[in-house]
């Protein structure tokens, strides 16, 4: 046999059995953001590289080590998408959609970072994620939570995750902390990290992020973030947190919590979880006021998150939260002869059209009565429906249950589809 080719690495197949799960969560996603009024944006999957170079930043570890890019035939260089925001704002702007507008939108889709795979961690991976354009008040900030928690409650999960949350400031603000936190760094440059060191002149804040103990220990003396915040950014989370606490939803404020993405200002939160070990955030987002302008838009504020779709599938499915999935079929129809076999599709589109819902498979391949009633066995289905000679005559079927100790029964078309209807 001739050698099989895989996947590549981090980058996985769904096959049924896991796509009925994504495709429940997926529903639940889609229903819930539509009880908000929100509209679903689709957009390519490969960009312009610049667009990721000039909204994520230049020194961040996605644009620095996890981007697939590569040059086309026209030489032209281009970027599978890591993340939806900044091609969320592109096609915004391109299509006219947040000139003096408000929008609420969502995206769903696969995400291309070129990281470690390990639990949690993928090289294509998949996010939710929705996006607010247009209002600067605090109270879009606690819908997109409140949404979200709302989502956790849909999903059964409330009790098992936690949100975390900060205020970054003004521009302004983040400058002046920037500052402030170069020197304390500089002074305790001795104790950091290679990894910190480097960031602490390109990207300082993200430093505050560091998994490293050593380096954690040395910036519990560092100067807060908090201390620096502007009035009005104050005003605003503070706004946000009585908001919040309206809607009886709790949360940490975590100094430390900075995202990895320059894009941000203001608002930030994560929703973590301790069940999934160290990919333990499920959710991240955050107010973004000044992406729309830096992609040559209108200065628009903005608000948003992104869920990692493995890590919610996962942890739905370690929580025992998954659910009820669906039979893939209600009804398995066998036939008897020839005749019966040519008969058999024909009747499966009238049930098809009697019973809104309802998932038949109709035998195909051949083979004997057994080999048949053995196929309807394996298969989801509650019932088989028998059609032999003496049903084509009557515009019959025999039912036959599948799953429990039943007399088989012969009925016409009509009260059978009766009582499939039971089963959708
Ligand atoms: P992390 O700190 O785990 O690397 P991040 O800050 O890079 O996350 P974001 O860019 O904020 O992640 O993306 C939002 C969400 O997308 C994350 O919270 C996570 O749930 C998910 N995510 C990010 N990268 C991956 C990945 N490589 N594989 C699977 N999910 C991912
Ligand atoms: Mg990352």
């Amino acid at each position: 046999m001739a050698k099989q080719i895989q996947a590549v690495r981090g980058m996985n197949d769904c096959v049924p059995g896991d796509t009925q799960v994504w495709q429940k969560v997926e529903s639940i996603l889609r229903e819930t953001v539509a009880s908000y009024g929100y509209q679903e944006i689709r957009f390519p999957i490969v960009e312009s590289t610049d667009l990721f170079k000039r909204s994520i930043g230049e020194v961040t570890d996605i644009v620095e080590k996890e981007m697939y890019t590569f040059e086309d035939r026209n030489g032209d260089s281009l970027t599978l998408r890591p993340e939806g925001t900044a091609v969320c704002v592109r096609a915004g702007n391109q299509n006219g959609l947040l000139y003096n507008q408000e929008q609420r939108l969502w995206y769903m889709g696969p995400m291309f970072r070129h990281e470690r795979p390990q639990k949690g961690r993928y090289r294509q991976f998949h996010q939710f994620g929705l996006e607010v354009f247009g209002f600067e008040t605090a109270d879009i900030d606690a819908e997109v939570i409140i949404l979200t928690a709302r989502l956790w409650q849909a999903f059964g999960i409330s009790e098992h995750v936690r949100l975390e949350l900060n205020s970054l400031g003004s521009n302004e603000a983040r400058a002046q902390y920037r500052d402030a936190l170069v020197a304390f760094l500089e002074q305790n440059i001795d104790a950091l990290d290679e990894d910190s060191k480097r960031r602490m002149h390109t990207n300082p804040l993200r430093v505050l992020d560091s998994k490293n103990p050593d380096v954690q220990a040395i910036l519990v003396n560092a100067p807060k973030l908090s201390e620096h915040l502007d009035e009005e950014s104050q005003q605003h989370f503070a706004n946000l947190c009585e908001r919040l606490d309206a809607a009886g939803i709790e949360y940490q404020v975590n100094e430390k919590l900075v995202r990895g993405l320059d894009y941000y200002n203001r608002t930030v939160f994560e929703w973590v979880t301790e069940s999934l070990g160290a990919q333990g955030t499920v959710c991240a987002g955050g107010r973004y006021d000044g992406l729309v302008e830096q992609l040559g838009g209108k200065a628009t504020p903005a608000v948003g998150f992104a869920m990692g779709m493995e890590r919610l599938v996962l942890l739905l499915q370690e929580l025992n939260c998954v659910g009820e999935i669906r039979r893939t079929s209600d009804v398995y129809i066998a036939a008897m002869g020839d005749a019966a076999s040519i008969q058999a599709p024909v009747i499966a589109e009238k049930l098809r059209a009697l019973v809104p819902g309802i998932r038949i498979i109709v035998h195909a391949g051949g083979g004997n009565f057994k080999k048949q009633l053995k196929r309807a066995d394996k298969s989801d289905a509650v019932y088989a429906l028998i059609i032999g000679e003496s049903e084509l005559e009557n515009n019959q079927v025999t039912v036959k249950h599948l799953r429990e100790h039943q007399e088989q029964q012969t009925l016409d078309l009509d009260q059978a589809a009766e009582l499939l209807k039971g089963l959708v």
